[in-house]
C-alpha cells in the first residue's frame, strides 16, 4: 500500500517518451482535481505486523497458517511493541497494517501500536470487538453467507455476528473475498450488509503456495467474479468501495505480479521504494527480507489479493500515463485504496466508468 509512485532511478533512466505526458493529462480538470486530492497521501510508508499466532477459527486457505511464521513465539509485552513502533516511526513508517492470525485477541498490543503510529488498518475476522479508542480502519473478512462460512471457516452465524459487532462502527469496512465457490451468494451477502449501512470492498481469493483446495479461481470464475463485482458496484454505489478498474485488475487471468511487477521485498530485493522500506514482522518481532510482503506464503502466480493490489497497482502510476482514461482508472484505484485503508478518507465518484484493460499497463511497460 505504499504510494511510492516515484519510479526507481533505474526505471526513470530507461523510460522512453510515452504517447502522452502527465502534464498533458493533467490539463483535464476532473483529473487535475482528483490527482491533487490523492497526491497528499503519496507520503504513506507501510509495514505490516502479525500481532499474534492465535485465532479462534480455522479457515480453509488461510495464508497465516501456511509456512513457518505460524510457529513464532508471540511477544505479548505491550512495551516491546510500543518500542518497535517507535523505531518504525523513526525509520519513516507512517502506516501500519496489523494482522496475524487474529489481532482482536491482543487489544493491549493494538493500543500500544496506536499510541506510536495512529494511521493504519487492522485485518480481523470481526467476531471480537476491538476497543473503540483504537482508531484504525478495521477490515472484516467475509467469505460468503453463513452456510458457506460454517463450511469453509468452521464458524457458525459468522456474518450475523460480524454485523452485530461492527454495524454502525465508522472504522469498519467489510471485505468480501470472492472464491471459486461463493460468487452467486455475494448478492445476498452485500444486500444484507447494505441493509445495515455497512461499507464493503472486494477481495479475490489468492492461493497459498501448494494450496490444493477448492477455492482457487479458474478463468471462467474470474470472469464471473468481474461481472458480479460490476453489478454490485452499480447496485450499491454508496456502500461498495470499488471501481471498474479494481474489478479489471483483480480478475485478469494474469496475476497482479505478472501484470504490474510486485514491488514488495519478496519479489524486489532492490534498494528503492517498498523493496527498501517494507518489513513484515512476525509475532515475535522478527522479520525476514526474502519473505516480506503483505500476504506472505501466497503464490505470486495466483496473487490477486486486495492488500497486495493496494501497493502493486498504486505504485505503478507511470504505466498508466498512456491515455486520459487509463490515468482516470488509476486515480479511481488510488481513491478506492485510500477510502478502504485510511480512516477519514471518503470515496469519490469513479472517473472512469468502464473497466479499462490492465494489460494496457503491461504493454506500457513493454513499450518502454
Ligand atoms: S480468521 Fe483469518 S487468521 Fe483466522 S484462520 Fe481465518 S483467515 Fe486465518
Ligand atoms: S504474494 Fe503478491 S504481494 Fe506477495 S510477493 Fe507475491 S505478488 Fe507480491
Amino acid at each position: 500500500m505504499d504510494l511510492d509512485v516515484k519510479a526507481a532511478p533505474q526505471e526513470q533512466a530507461t523510460v522512453e517518451p510515452s504517447p502522452t505526458t502527465l502534464v498533458e493529462i493533467l490539463k483535464r480538470p476532473d483529473i487535475a482535481e482528483r490527482f491533487a486530492m490523492v497526491r497528499r497521501y503519496f507520503c504513506l510508508r507501510e509495514s505490516t505486523y502479525d500481532m499474534t499466532r492465535r485465532c479462534g477459527i480455522r479457515c480453509d486457505g488461510c495464508y497465516y497458517y501456511e509456512g513457518d511464521k505460524q510457529n513464532s513465539q508471540d511477544n505479548v509485552d505491550p512495551e516491546a511493541w510500543r518500542r518497535l513502533l517507535a523505531a518504525e516511526k523513526a525509520r519513516g513508517i507512517t502506516f501500519v497494517v496489523l494482522a496475524g492470525a487474529e489481532p482482536a485477541l491482543v487489544p493491549q498490543l493494538l493500543e500500544a501500536c496506536y499510541t506510536e503510529i495512529p494511521l493504519g488498518a487492522i485485518a480481523t475476522n470481526g467476531l471480537v470487538l476491538i476497543p473503540k479508542h483504537v482508531g484504525y480502519r478495521i477490515h472484516i473478512s467475509v467469505w460468503g453467507d453463513d452456510r458457506t462460512s460454517e463450511r469453509v471457516r468452521r464458524a457458525k452465524r459468522m456474518l450475523e455476528r460480524q454485523i452485530e459487532t461492527y454495524a454502525g462502527d465508522p472504522r469498519a469496512v467489510f471485505v468480501y473475498t470472492f472464491t471459486r465457490e461463493n460468487i452467486a451468494e455475494s448478492h445476498g451477502v452485500i444486500e444484507q450488509l447494505a441493509k445495515h449501512g455497512c461499507l464493503v470492498t472486494f477481495n479475490v481469493f489468492s492461493a497459498t503456495v501448494g494450496y490444493q483446495g477448492a477455492l482457487t479461481h479458474t478463468p471462467a470464475t474470474l470472469a464471473e467474479t468481474r461481472d458480479t463485482m460490476l453489478e454490485l458496484l452499480a447496485a450499491y454505489p454508496e456502500q461498495v468501495l470499488f471501481s471498474p478498474y479494481n474489478a479489471a485488475a483483480h480478475t485478469d487471468t494474469l496475476s497482479l505480479h505478472a501484470l504490474y511487477s510486485c514491488p514488495y521485498p519478496r519479489q524486489n530485493q532492490g534498494q528503492f521504494g517498498l523493496g527498501r522500506t517494507f518489513r513484515q514482522y512476525r509475532s515475535d518481532l522478527t522479520w525476514i527480507r526474502e519473505a516480506a510482503c503483505c500476504v506472505p506464503d501466497t503464490d505470486c502466480a495466483d496473487c490477486r489479493h486486495y492488500a497486495a493490489g493496494s501497493a502493486i497497482v498504486t505504485a505503478r502510476m507511470n504505466r498508466h500515463i498512456t491515455s486520459a482514461d487509463q490515468f482516470r482508472a488509476w486515480l479511481d484505484y488510488v481513491d478506492t485504496y485510500l477510502a478502504v485503508w485510511v480512516q477519514g478518507y471518503s470515496k469519490h465518484p469513479n472517473l472512469c466508468k468502464v473497466p479499462v484493460s490492465p494489460s494496457l499497463a503491461l504493454q506500457a511497460k513493454a513499450g518502454r
